[in-house]
């Protein structure tokens, strides 16, 4: 089955979509993966990417798509994929359904407000990376744990210090917000026209996230009787 993870930054697109992806057994695709790893290898795409990004533009939306194609024809997206982080814009979206069919879009939802303040509280390990949140979320029946270090400051895997990312300010996550509802919320739109589009309430922990993801991946392909892979 092939999926769209949509959803505001900090909704928790990247956690579903890698935690599906294992599930299903399914590589997830993300476009800033694609990107790097281009770099890294120094291919025709990435010598591409790289002058754009040296002279300070952004990369065309068909050097993208490019990258998607290449990486989509590869044997293990037979079975399905699920992207992350593209489409962004109505135009990219036009250009992928040149490419391929889109089986489910899952739409996270999650209020502004409740985004500035989880962005706000996540403290990055500066060695290894790991994310905390410093804060729990219990409002009405939105209820997310916090995921607390055991030690104030530290990280509980390689006591590294735990740092707020300079981006992670109020006025820096208002400004990516505003920027999702101006250019990628116009897909909600968009998939749902075309009947394929899942609203998802993001209100628990991610386990259980992931629980009533599938569930409503299931429904949606008996739906509409789409061939879905149920191995584990
Ligand atoms: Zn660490």
């Amino acid at each position: 089955m092939k999926k769209i993870f949509l959803g505001p930054p900090g909704s928790g697109k990247g956690t579903y979509s890698s935690r599906i992806s294992s599930f299903w057994k399914i590589p997830h695709i993300s476009t800033g993966d694609l990107f790097r790893a281009h770099l890294k290898n120094q291919t025709e795409i990435g010598k591409q990417i790289k002058e754009f990004m040296n002279s300070g533009n952004l990369v065309p939306d068909t050097i993208t798509i490019e990258m998607l194609k290449n990486r989509i024809s590869q044997n293990d997206c037979k079975k399905g994929f699920i992207l992350d982080g593209f489409p962004r814009t109505i135009p990219q979206a036009e250009e992928l359904a040149k490419i391929t069919d889109i089986d489910v879009v899952i739409n996270l939802n999650l209020s502004n407000e409740i985004l500035i303040k989880k962005a706000c509280a996540r403290r990055v390990c500066q060695d290894c990376g790991d994310i905390y949140s410093t804060i729990e979320i219990n409002q009405g029946e939105i209820k997310m744990p916090g995921m607390f270090p055991k030690e104030e400051g530290k990280c509980d895997k390689c006591h590294g210090e735990l740092m707020q990312r300079k981006d992670d300010n109020e006025a820096t996550v208002k400004e990516r917000l505003e920027t999702f509802k101006n250019q990628t919320a116009p897909l909600i739109d968009f998939y749902k026209n075309n009947g394929l589009l899942k609203d998802i309430q993001v209100k628990y922990n991610p386990t259980k996230m992931v629980s009533e993801i599938l569930q409503a991946i299931k429904s949606l392909a008996e739906k509409y009787e789409l061939s879905i892979d149920y191995e584990k």
